[in-house]
């Protein structure tokens, strides 16, 4: 049902939505799908020129004015994810929406010889950051009549894969990370946390991972769209705690 979620035309608006990663890939076409929708969509990722494309994409189609936020997640601290959420919260005074999507792929090689460094920054950027940022973001997200926390995971996030090192491991730790808060604001709040795993999807993290396959065999991440906006759009406020495959075999 999610998967071919017909999202009304505005049904974002008057929403304030953060994407992290939403300079290209998944994070981008989840961006734009969010504005033609009605969103006002902050805009969080490591290279300003991406964001900077995808912000004047958004108002070339007559969307709501986005936000940038470039942030590195690999060096951010606690300390720079509050900085951001009280100029949010100046700015917007709330949150209604957060998509974790940012992530770092790191090397695909066997344990005995996972770089250390490699494994840190994946460990920061794909879970630390997503930590802090969610709890910097708390009380802007309390702050909405209806808000969504929505994670990205991956299928070695629900069953180890060889060779995947600490990407695999963090998108474990993405999955139970999303637990542990959808069970704990199930009752306090009017925030609905969940997991999308997007599968197989054409972007450059694909084809990193993959390189000898054809990218054309893969779905684009506008194909994804409905199962995003189902995910952390009104629809989905009786939904809490689950993790949802984008592409179900
Ligand atoms: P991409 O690599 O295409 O995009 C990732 C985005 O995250 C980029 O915009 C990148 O910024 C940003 N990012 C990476 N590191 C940082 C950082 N340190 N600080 C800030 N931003 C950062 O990946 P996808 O679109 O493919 O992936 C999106 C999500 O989907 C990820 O969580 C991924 O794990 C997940 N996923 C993807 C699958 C696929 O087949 N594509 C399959 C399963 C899961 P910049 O562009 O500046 O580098």
């Amino acid at each position: 049902q999610a998967v071919t979620y017909q999202c009304p035309d505005n049904a974002f608006k008057d929403r304030i939505i953060l994407v992290t990663g939403a300079g290209d890939g998944i994070g981008r076409a989840v961006s734009l799908g969010l504005a033609r929708h009605g969103a006002t969509v902050i805009l969080l990722g490591r290279t300003q020129s991406k964001l900077e494309a995808v912000y004047d994409e958004i108002k070339a189609a007559g969307g709501p004015e986005p936000a940038l936020a470039p942030v590195n997640m690999t060096v951010a601290r606690p300390s720079d994810y509050l900085e951001l959420a009280s100029l949010f919260e100046k700015e917007f005074g709330r949150l209604d929406g957060v998509l974790h999507n940012a992530s770092l792929l790191g090397d695909i090689t066997p344990m005995n010889g996972y770089s250390a460094d490699t494994w840190d920054s994946v460990m920061q950027v794909n879970v630390n950051a997503a930590f802090y940022l969610t709890q910097a973001l708390l009380p802007l997200l309390r702050n909405s009549d209806d808000a969504r926390i929505l994670f990205t995971s991956s299928s070695v996030g629900r069953r180890g894969r060889a060779y995947w090192g600490a990407y695999s491991v963090s998108k474990a730790a993405t999955e139970n990370l999303a637990q542990v808060l959808a069970e704990e604001l199930e009752n306090t709040s009017k925030i609905r946390v969940n997991t999308v795993n997007p599968g197989a999807t054409r972007t450059a993290m694909r084809a990193n991972a993959y390189p000898g396959e054809d990218p054309m065999t893969l779905k684009t991440p506008e194909e994804l769209l409905p199962v995003y906006l189902y995910l952390l759009g009104p629809d989905s406020s009786n939904v809490n705690g689950i993790s949802l495959d984008a592409q179900p075999k």
